[in-house]
């Protein structure tokens, strides 16, 4: 089986390491799809594809599975969304996600759609830890130490902070 599972990782966090060291049991081969690929210095997106795929290289070392990042840009025209996953990734005959639309979408392309169980999810959350770094909260027991690094070494909650000073 070779699985994908598309996410935003922003930033990529203890809740998205467990679910992908456990689909690594689960399958051959995972594809993680870079989502929003094209985004990154807003507040919901603050880092760029290549600062997610470093995290997600760095966080998933010693976990004993091969898989692809694959950067997926917004198309913005969803009947035809998952022609384009498939024409950047490599073939795969399962997905994973907790989205409703990307489910639906695949679904009817005939995919097998798994729900990933959820880690955690009142701490495990991308949007809490984005909230957290804006509100000088401690963030980084929620995140794989590798990420940590990688957020200090772009200044990532600088960048963050700065990003939610007001115009004048
Ligand atoms: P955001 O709040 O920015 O949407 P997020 O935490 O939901 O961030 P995503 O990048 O949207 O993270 O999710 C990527 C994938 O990881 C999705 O398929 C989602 O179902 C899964 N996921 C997210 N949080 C968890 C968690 N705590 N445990 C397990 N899987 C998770
Ligand atoms: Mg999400």
């Amino acid at each position: 089986t070779r699985a994908l599972i598309i996410g935003r990782w922003q930033p990529f966090h203890n809740g998205h390491y467990e679910i992908i060291k456990k689909i690594s049991q689960e399958v051959d081969e995972l594809i993680i799809g870079i989502g929003s690929s094209q985004r990154s210095h807003s507040l919901k997106d603050p880092f760029t594809a290549g600062e997610r795929m470093m995290m997600i290289s760095k966080s998933l070392e010693n976990l004993n599975i091969r898989y692809y990042t694959i950067p997926i840009s917004d198309i913005d025209f969803n009947a035809i969304w998952v022609s384009c996953v498939e024409a950047l990734t490599p073939p795969f005959n399962q997905v994973y996600t907790g989205n409703s639309l990307v489910r639906e979408l695949f679904t009817e392309k005939g995919y097998v759609v798994k729900k990933p169980e959820l880690y955690n999810r009142a701490e495990y959350s991308g949007t809490k830890i984005r909230e957290k770094m804006l509100n000088n909260e401690n963030w980084e027991h929620l995140v794989p130490k590798s990420v940590v690094d990688v957020i200090n070494e772009i200044d990532g909650v600088g960048r963050i902070k700065r990003l939610n000073e007001k115009d004048y």
